[in-house]
């Protein structure tokens, strides 16, 4: 006997592909669905079949954009020769979400993850390597997140981008804002003392 109708099996079958979204939760944003006006539907239909249409990936950076090149490297007042080297477009919004970096990204698309087949040709790092040698570019820095992969792709990139005659530097993962040096991992603490700069 079909308990679920058809149709929101379907969706809910759909929404379980997308990652972090298990069955339950599928569920739950299905029958939500379901239960509000059918506008609610309709304009989800509506951004979802309009999204591959009107967002490309940036020539230049890679990042997801309406415009090519993007609004950030098509804004004059950007530093172009300073690249910020990022796993994905989420890292590039977190770091837009500071304000205080003024230059382009560059998107990778990835880390590499030699287990699951991500080779440096999986990601976008051959792309990377042509930014660097089209002489535009003054600075890299490696902003991969301090996981085994993202240390990885960190240590990859130094190697081959040492041999370019670019200023080659990465973030420095200190302590967070406020909090006690005793209460960090030894990991951050190391990193913060190895990425330790001159006292002022
Ligand atoms: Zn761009």
């Amino acid at each position: 006997m079909q308990v679920i109708p058809p149709a929101l099996e379907e969706l809910i079958s759909q929404f379980a592909r997308l990652p972090g979204i298990g069955k339950k939760t599928a569920t739950r944003l299905a029958l939500n669905i379901l239960r509000k006006p059918p506008a609610l539907a309709q304009d989800l239909a509506k951004a979802l079949s309009g999204l591959h249409e009107s967002i490309q990936l940036c020539s230049c950076c890679f990042s997801f954009s309406e415009s090519d090149p993007c609004t950030i490297c098509g804004d004059p007042r950007r530093q172009a020769n300073t690249v910020c080297v990022v796993e994905q477009s989420g890292d590039l919004l977190a770091i837009e979400k500071t304000d205080i970096f003024r230059g382009h990204y560059h998107i990778l698309h990835g880390v590499l993850s030699p287990m699951d087949g991500i080779g440096p040709d999986e990601i976008k790092i051959r792309e990377l390597l042509a930014r660097i040698r089209s002489g535009t570019v003054n600075e890299i820095i490696i902003a991969t997140s301090s996981t085994v992969p993202g240390e990885a792709t960190a240590s990859y990139l130094t190697d081959i981008i040492s041999k370019e005659s670019v200023k080659l530097t990465r973030l420095a993962c200190g302590i967070p804002m406020g909090m006690d040096i005793k209460y960090a991992d030894k990991y951050t603490l190391a990193k913060a003392i190895e990425a330790r700069s001159p006292a002022k």
